[in-house]
């Protein structure tokens, strides 16, 4: 464990991982929910990319709410 995420590499391939931003889409059966402009740590080398646990935790909640308002489709983004 290390408290420097600079210091980070990626699991799949050793590549340096870069923060960035990525575009979430969940597919929950009855609806669609794509959620933009969320921060996420991306590996400069393959593409792999890791959605930050506050950004998570905000998409969880609007994937939530968009199953109990049952949107079809569901599109917003999120604060940088
Ligand atoms: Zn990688």
């Amino acid at each position: 464990m290390t408290a420097k995420n600079a210091s980070q590499y990626c699991y799949a391939c050793g590549g340096t991982l870069e923060q960035g931003e990525t575009t979430f889409t969940a597919d929950f059966g009855s609806g669609v929910v794509v959620v933009r402009n969320v921060p996420a740590t991306v590996c400069s080398q393959c593409g792999m990319e890791w959605i930050d646990d506050d950004a998570a935790e905000k998409i969880e909640k609007i994937v939530k709410d968009a199953k109990e308002k049952h949107s079809v489709v569901e599109v917003m983004s999120l604060p940088a």
